[in-house]
């Protein structure tokens, strides 16, 4: 039997990982704190740990799981970026994450957050419960015809360019690793980074936050852009400049900004703050800006995907018991 012990837990986490482990030798210890350093003490007596995107699994997190007896780290995401992998290697600790679940779920969020920016749509949602059937201000542009622009065109940004083809869109893409077979037969160009920021009216990023993509969308970017383009971020938030975001949505340039991610939302996004005072100033101002579409790190969150995550953590889980291998292409260390 493995005992894993759960972080950052919600009421979704549970109700689809208890039934994911039904005849498995897995049983969960459900915490709904995350996992840091300070909190590493809290794993004892599991064999494994199960954590999600704002957990901080740093060096010295590692170490002290490490010294519990911890022998899998199990993510329940696709991004690792919170993860020192150097480290848990070091320490001969198992790594897995969930590589692929529902990607649709992710390109689904992104092109619902541009069409709610495009139609205004969070807008006239408002004002039509205050009974103001006035259309000022709601005017949008047909996509059809316009050019998007795709960085990463992996699991989830070609889902992301094949749905925007479909509404005859002109999609354009960058990616090192660009995939010729799959464009030439979906139409989308690949072309470099800066031609693809100065010709869309959507730029949608899907790429992992590493030190390269960090802060890939920065002030010069920014200034690239198209007048009234528009801007999703689905992946990882440090993947833009906040302050350098905030300037060129002043300066009114922007059409409209979408993001389901942002720099600091760790202990902000997932939980509920609505009692309390907000202290993040960035985010706050961002929140002021009639154009910008904050959604708090939802894109993952159909049954789809939820149970997609919850099979292969079971999986991973069984395997260590098994000591059988990891499901394909989750390994990370
Ligand atoms: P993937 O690994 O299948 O694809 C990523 C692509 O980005 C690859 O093709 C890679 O070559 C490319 N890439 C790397 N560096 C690049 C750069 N500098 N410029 C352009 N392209 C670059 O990953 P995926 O499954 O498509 O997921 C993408 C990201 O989405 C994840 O890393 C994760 O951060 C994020 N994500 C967010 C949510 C959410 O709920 N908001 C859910 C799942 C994933």
């Amino acid at each position: 039997m493995i005992l894993a012990a759960v972080y950052d837990t919600k009421p979704y986490d549970r109700e689809h990982l208890l039934p994911a482990a039904d005849g498995h030798a897995v049983q969960w210890r459900f915490l709904e704190f995350r996992l840091t350093q300070a909190t590493a003490a809290t794993a004892r007596g599991a064999q494994a740990v199960c954590a999600f995107v704002n957990d901080q699994l740093d060096r010295p997190c590692l170490e002290a799981l490490a010294a519990e007896g911890i022998r899998l780290v199990a993510l329940r995401c696709t991004g690792f970026n919170n993860l020192d992998v150097a480290a848990a290697k070091d320490l001969h600790l198992a790594v897995t994450r969930v590589a692929v679940y529902s990607p649709h779920a992710v390109a689904e969020h992104a092109v619902a957050l541009l069409l709610a920016l495009n139609r205004r749509i969070h807008r006239a949602y408002n004002r039509v419960r205050e009974l103001n059937f006035s259309l000022h201000g709601l005017v949008g542009c047909d996509l059809h015809g316009r050019t998007a622009g795709i960085f990463g065109t992996g699991k989830i940004g070609r889902i992301m360019a094949q749905i925007l083809r479909g509404f005859g869109m002109r999609v354009l893409a960058y990616d090192p690793f660009p995939n010729s077979s799959w464009a030439a037969a979906t139409g989308v160009e690949y072309t470099d980074a800066s031609s693809l920021v100065g010709l869309s009216d959507v730029v949608s990023l899907h790429v992992p936050l590493t030190p390269e993509t960090h802060h890939l969308i920065r002030r010069e970017t920014l200034d690239l852009m198209k007048p009234g383009a528009i801007l999703i971020n689905v992946s990882r938030g440090a993947l833009i400049d906040t302050a350098a975001l905030i300037e060129a949505l002043k300066r009114g340039t922007l059409g409209g900004v979408g993001l389901d991610v942002y720099e600091e939302e760790e202990g902000i996004f997932f939980e509920d703050l609505s009692g309390q005072v907000l202290q993040d100033d960035e985010l706050a101002r961002l929140l002021t800006f009639p154009n910008v579409l904050i959604t708090a790190h939802q894109a993952f969150l159909t049954r789809e995907a939820l149970a997609d995550i919850a099979h292969t953590t079971v999986a991973n889980l069984d395997a260590l018991a098994q000591g059988t291998p990891f499901v394909e292409g989750s390994v990370l260390a």
